[in-house]
């Protein structure tokens, strides 16, 4: 539905704008009904707003924790950044929606990502209109902005080299230092007013200098020296950081350059991957807008994943991303829920024409690729009506995996289903 968007749901199914994929998958009575009962939290446990502990989020925070979970096994990269998404919505009775004019849609709930120069999104936060005085264990409370970066940062492995890009709505001198100690060496672009303790010349008068002149002045915050340097372009952009050289103009040209390219690019990359294809699925249920932000960025992710593992097997080829998404649809429909089976398919069709076309795709059911094969979940033995040929040893058998849809021998003599899902390493 995020590849081939329709005003409502409903055509999906409907004479005229009916679409195959979708509609042979499941009735749209089916759909509406899962939307509908779709929740994520016991409410039996609701805590009331009067609760210390009471969290806004708690409708879909057991999802959200699941999904953070697994982010954080996932292995870093060096060039990290500080992102802000907008998930947009209308609704206006949570009271977390928030305004941004630089972003495409200007309102919407913010998540604070920590993401990294290839875009994956590796830890995430959602503002819930009040900023959260949490912190992890011996940290410094850095204010609000401060201390979003504070908690990002706290699952990034500390003096391995792994440094952080962050906006001037973040950067201060305090939080550069602690970041800095904390054996995570940031750079980020800084407000002149933010660095009040350094003898910078305004802006105002940098911008008399001709394009391309640069400063740079040094300071000591809790024994971390950092450096500010501005430089002037279009207009003036100052860097702050704790762990580069100090040559000015070597380190402005690079600054800008390294700044356009990792602290910019991921950022909008960010922005357009999730543009594309977004999931526009209504509801009136407020948290199920996240709960699909989230899904999309898992998407996302699982693509980026996809990449960094064909790079390190020394290809470079990849799957577009709507391919991606469209693999990702065709292998969850393998997915059986009863419904689905090798030889019958969904809803009957609504005319010749569609019934020719699924004949043809019927044929064509391909085997799932060995990731699939081989990830040990929900392939299930079924009985078919009549018999076809084993996958595995092509002698003739009546069970079949539900999520391959291909048959395997299962008897006293042979466990076909077994052998062809075993794991080949390698
Ligand atoms: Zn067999
Ligand atoms: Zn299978």
């Amino acid at each position: 539905m995020s590849v081939v968007q329709l005003p409502s749901t409903r055509h999906y199914w409907r004479e005229g704008t009916y679409i195959e994929k979708v509609a042979s998958t499941m009735t749209c009575n089916k759909f509406e009904e899962i939307k509908r009962f779709l929740h994520f939290f016991d409410k039996t446990k609701e805590l009331s707003r009067s609760n210390e502990n009471y969290d806004k989020l708690q409708k879909i925070r057991p999802f959200l924790d699941v999904v953070r979970k697994q982010l954080l096994k996932i292995p870093k990269e060096e060039y990290l950044s500080i992102d802000e998404q907008m998930i947009p919505t209308k609704a206006k009775t949570s009271g977390m929606r928030q305004y941004n004019s630089k972003k495409p849609h200007k309102w919407g709930y913010l998540n604070y990502v920590l993401s990294g120069a290839s875009g994956f999104s590796y830890d995430f936060d959602i503002f819930t209109g009040k900023h959260r005085t949490d912190l992890p264990e011996n940290c410094l409370d850095l204010g609000a902005s401060g201390n979003v970066v504070i908690r990002l940062v706290d699952t990034v492995p500390k003096n391995l080299n792994y440094k952080l890009f962050i906006d001037n709505w973040y950067t201060s001198l305090p939080l550069m230092a602690y970041l800095h100690t904390n054996g995570i060496p940031p750079l980020g672009t800084i407000q002149l007013n933010r660095a009040k303790d350094i003898d910078l010349p305004s802006t105002k008068e940098l911008l008399k200098n001709s394009r391309g002149y640069c400063i740079e002045k040094c300071t000591e915050v809790n024994e971390v020296e950092l450096s500010v340097t501005s430089w002037v372009d279009n207009k003036v952009v100052s860097l702050c950081s704790s762990y580069v050289g100090k040559e000015p103009m070597d380190i402005a040209k690079r600054y800008s350059k390294e700044q356009k390219k990792k602290v910019d690019v991921p950022l909008d990359l960010l922005d357009s991957m999730f543009g594309l294809y977004r999931i526009k699925i209504r509801s009136k249920k407020w948290y199920i807008r996240i709960f699909f932000h989230v899904i999309d960025m898992i998407t996302v992710n699982s693509w980026l994943l996809q990449r960094r593992r064909n790079r390190q097997k020394g290809n470079d080829m990849y799957m577009p991303l709507l391919d991606f998404k469209l693999y990702i649809a065709d292998v969850l429909m393998r997915e059986t829920t009863g419904v689905f089976t090798p030889t019958t398919r969904g809803r009957p069709p609504l005319n010749k024409n569609i019934e020719n076309i699924q004949k043809i795709k019927r044929r064509r059911i391909e085997l799932p690729p060995r990731e699939v094969v081989e990830d040990g979940l929900g392939h299930w033995l079924n009985w078919a009506k009549d018999r076809q040929r084993c996958k595995n040893c092509s002698q003739k058998s009546y069970v079949y995996c539900s999520k391959c849809a291909c048959y395997f021998c299962f008897n006293k003599d042979r466990n076909c289903f077994k052998e062809f899902h075993m794991v080949t390493l390698g």
